[in-house]
């Protein structure tokens, strides 16, 4: 069996061992003689599966009590909607800050219940940037402020965060628990699991109890917070090994020595391959140097032709999955939480000698 290094922006690689965790309880689940695909979400075993992923999320991320954990289906996309159809019983205006297409999309949804002011955009500088939100822009009657925390697509994320007196709301689908977070500053983060936190199918809501009971009267029982709240996410039939292979990641999180470890380690490998796009002739960073993602590094090579030729080239040395979202064009390098140091530092080897064999031509 060989394995190659995927730079995919999700789905998106996994950890060897926790694949392999999976495989080998995949038949027989702690001795019951059955596959965690096979067993009722309403037994003992899935009721201990949901809290102790609940648990080691909980710790994995330091998120405070006032907090519930809800674990939901319907992709980031369905919070898009969700998060104005919940949030808008408290006043029907919110404000969004547009920092490329994950936010656009956020912005449409929320436009069919009620008004959305937006207050600061990159648009002008094709979201190489994050904006600055001036607070002499908020809404006073603002239900919620919502950003990007991290966009996928284009490669930029926060460092700072606005300054903002409605409660924050936060797509972190391409960057939870990749870095420290201090989930008090927010009253609302959702994610998709599908880059950080394992398969697709599950996504994850992180709400401050004041929030969950602000819905409006036509919001389906579904599409209500209060209903997975009440019911600790199993309302209905959740996606149960999706919650059980998130499970699995915060332990492999929890067992490389936690968040800030994870940080450190993203750090490294973000900072590696940014010097070298630095320091190159051939490749150019997209993203504005101080708004780098660590999670999405995004770059440019002089043509169309040779960006073709440099993503199949790394293809072939199983260096897979690193064209760019056909948006913007160019080349994406997605640096998960499971991709390894080494995976980092193959692509950079085949990007110097990529660099080298094509200047020379
Ligand atoms: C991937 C992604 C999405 C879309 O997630 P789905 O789970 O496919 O709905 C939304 N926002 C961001 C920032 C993403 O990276």
């Amino acid at each position: 069996m060989k394995r190659i290094y995927n730079f995919s922006p999700g789905p998106a690689t996994l950890p060897e061992s926790v694949l392999r965790k999976a495989q080998a309880e995949f038949l027989d689940y702690g001795g019951t003689g059955l596959s965690v695909t096979e067993i009722s979400h309403r037994s003992d075993t899935f009721r201990r599966i949901v809290e102790n992923a609940e648990g080691n999320m909980r710790e994995v991320m330091g998120i405070p009590d006032a907090y519930r954990v809800l674990f939901l289906q319907g992709g980031a996309s369905l919070q898009f909607a969700m998060v104005p159809l919940n949030l808008f019983g408290r006043s029907r205006v919110a404000d969004y800050v547009d920092t490329g297409r994950w936010s656009q999309k956020a912005i449409l949804e929320a436009r069919r219940y009620g008004k959305v002011n937006i207050v600061a955009s990159s648009e002008d500088q094709d979201y190489r940037s994050i904006p600055v939100v001036r607070t002499d822009r908020l809404s006073p009657d603002a239900a919620y402020v919502h950003i990007t925390m991290n966009n996928t697509i284009h490669g930029t994320r926060y460092s700072e965060l606005p300054n903002t007196t409605a409660p924050l709301v936060t797509d972190m689908s391409s960057c939870i628990l990749s870095e420290r977070c201090d989930v008090s500053k927010f009253g609302l983060i959702y994610a998709g699991a599908q880059k950080n936190m394992g398969l697709a199918g599950l996504t994850v809501v992180i709400i401050r109890d004041d929030l969950t009971h602000y819905c409006l009267d036509t919001t389906p029982t579904m599409l209500r917070y209060s209903t997975h709240v009440e019911s600790c996410s199993l309302f209905n039939t959740p996606p149960c090994f999706a919650v059980y292979f998130a499970g699995l990641m915060f332990e492999w999180i929890k067992d490389r020595g936690g968040i800030s470890a994870m940080e450190d380690r993203n750090r490294e490998k973000a900072s590696r391959l940014y010097d070298f796009l630095d320091s190159s002739g051939l490749y150019a960073g997209i993203a504005a140097k101080h708004d780098r993602s660590m999670m999405n590094i995004t770059f440019r090579l002089p043509s169309d032709d040779l960006t073709d030729r440099f993503v199949r080239e790394a293809e072939s040395q199983g260096l897979t999955a690193l064209k760019g979202h056909r948006s913007i064009g160019g080349v994406r390098a997605s640096l998960y939480n499971a991709m390894p140091l080494e995976g980092v530092q193959r692509l950079i080897e085949f990007m110097d000698f990529f660099e080298k064999t094509h200047s020379k031509s």
